[in-house]
């Protein structure tokens, strides 16, 4: 497959771009590989590269219901960053910021990571200390963080209601510059690019109906397109995680399922270069590249695997949008949508092998695991080929909840719903 390249690029504008070549290929399953990856989002997709580029392990399939791109990987507002309180987090994903940082040249595909920051907003005293402490945890551990006063915020984002009679007033805020945003569709289609280059063939619309076992041993699973047998079956499905284990006997997981939704507006010139986050709620907001703000809030707040969610988040995501920018009122929303999210118990991921001999497991992913797309492919990856984790993904053990080590990086206890 020809690599993408300015000259490319001219030689088929000047061939009427007839020339172009599919990105990957359509393969029809093969009876058995090496390794099987269920679900083909983000996470199964850079799995399935890493294992190919850095392990050497090239039969490999993964298996998609439906297109690819059709779950969160499409779904989600962008945001990219590594501002965690807790080690165990923050070390995860500043790898993954590592890894965003070369990705586009990593995979030949501009996946548009525009480290444009990303901004806590504090609206009492003590949240702003709270914002001081976290960002003193980053700052030990090498990452970027920089606290702003009022004034320096007004500065940076206008727009903003900056008064003392605002609804909630802004004491400050912490800053992450070399955060962002990425193009999501984009980091999914180069990495399903890059695959399979390497030989890995990702198969669509083939959904996982059964798991194939000796005894306890995972060997292969049924799908709607037959019995497919592999040494190693990893699944990295997400919101589907409940259902999947399901299918393998396992029916308690440490997640619940919820929805998600995000909106976008109608363009608008450029105002806001910066991603920012409310702290008297659940909101944030960017701008894309085409002018849309985009955004969204809190999740809707019961168990749920409709990729649609409920009119009270609308109004309560506007109603906040308009608490930080009054002058926004007028502007049209254009769309918005939902996704299923596999909330954890402690807000951490899940990243390790088993449960069951010969499977593994990436989920717990929260409204957070786009940021994580790089770095939990990589150390899935890891996992996979050495049956051991990597020293980033060793604590986001399954078995931390039984054991009580959790990595409950907001201190909201175990309640999916609030981390
Ligand atoms: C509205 C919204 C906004 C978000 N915003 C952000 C953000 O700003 N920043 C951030 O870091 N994260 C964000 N997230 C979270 C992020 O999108 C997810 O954590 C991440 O995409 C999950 O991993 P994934 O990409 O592998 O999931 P998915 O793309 O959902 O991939 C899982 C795949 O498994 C497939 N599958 C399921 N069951 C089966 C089966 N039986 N057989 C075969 N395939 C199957 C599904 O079809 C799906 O394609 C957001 C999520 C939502 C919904």
């Amino acid at each position: 497959m020809a690599e993408y390249s300015a000259f490319s690029l001219l030689k088929n504008a000047l061939s009427g771009n007839r020339d172009w070549k599919p990105a990957w290929r359509k393969p029809s399953p093969k009876a058995s590989y090496d390794v099987i990856v269920i679900g083909g989002g983000g996470h199964g997709l850079s799995t399935a590269y890493y294992l190919a580029k850095e392990f050497g392990i090239t039969n490999v399939a993964v298996l998609e219901k439906g297109y690819l791109g059709s779950g969160n990987v499409g779904r989600n507002t962008t945001a990219v960053r590594s501002n965690y309180l807790l080690p165990q987090n923050t070390r995860f994903y500043e790898h993954s910021m590592k890894m965003w940082e070369n990705l586009s040249h990593d995979l030949n595909y501009n996946v548009m990571f525009s480290q444009r920051g990303v901004l806590n907003l504090a609206h009492t005293p003590g949240q702003l200390d709270d914002l001081a402490r976290k960002g003193n945890a980053m700052r030990h551990l090498g990452v970027d963080a920089e606290l702003m006063t009022p004034a320096e915020i007004g500065r940076r984002v206008p727009g903003l209601d900056m008064s003392q009679s605002a609804r909630f007033p802004i004491y400050g805020g912490l800053m992450q510059e070399r955060a962002g945003t990425a193009r999501h569709d984009a980091v999914a289609w180069g990495y399903a690019r890059g695959a399979d280059r390497r030989g890995v063939e990702i198969i669509e619309n083939c959904e996982v109906t059964g798991f194939l076992r000796d005894g306890d041993r995972v060997i292969g699973v049924s799908t709607s397109r037959g019995e497919i047998r592999a040494k190693k079956v990893a699944v990295a499905v997400a919101g589907s995680t409940g259902r999947v284990m399901q299918l393998a006997g396992i029916d308690r997981m440490p997640i619940e399922s919820h929805v998600l939704q995000a909106f976008v507006s109608e363009s608008l010139k450029p105002f806001l270069d910066t991603v920012l986050t409310f702290g008297m709620g659940h909101f944030y907001v960017g701008q894309s590249d085409k002018g849309g703000l985009v955004y969204g809030g809190d999740l809707d707040g019961y168990n749920s695997y409709a990729q649609r969610g409920s009119l009270p988040i609308v109004e309560e995501v506007m109603s906040e949008m308009l608490a930080l920018f009054p002058s926004l009122a007028p502007v049209r929303v254009l769309r918005s949508w939902g996704g299923v999210c596999d909330m954890s118990m402690d807000g951490s991921p899940i990243i390790t092998t088993g449960p069951l001999p010969g499977m593994y497991l990436n989920c717990g992913w929260c409204y957070g695991g786009f940021k994580a797309t790089p770095a939990s492919g990589f150390c899935f990856a890891h996992t996979i080929a050495k049956d051991a984790p990597h020293e980033f993904n060793a604590p986001f053990t399954l078995d931390r909840f039984s054991r009580g080590t959790v990595i409950d990086d907001k201190g909201q206890g175990p309640t999916p719903r609030m981390h």
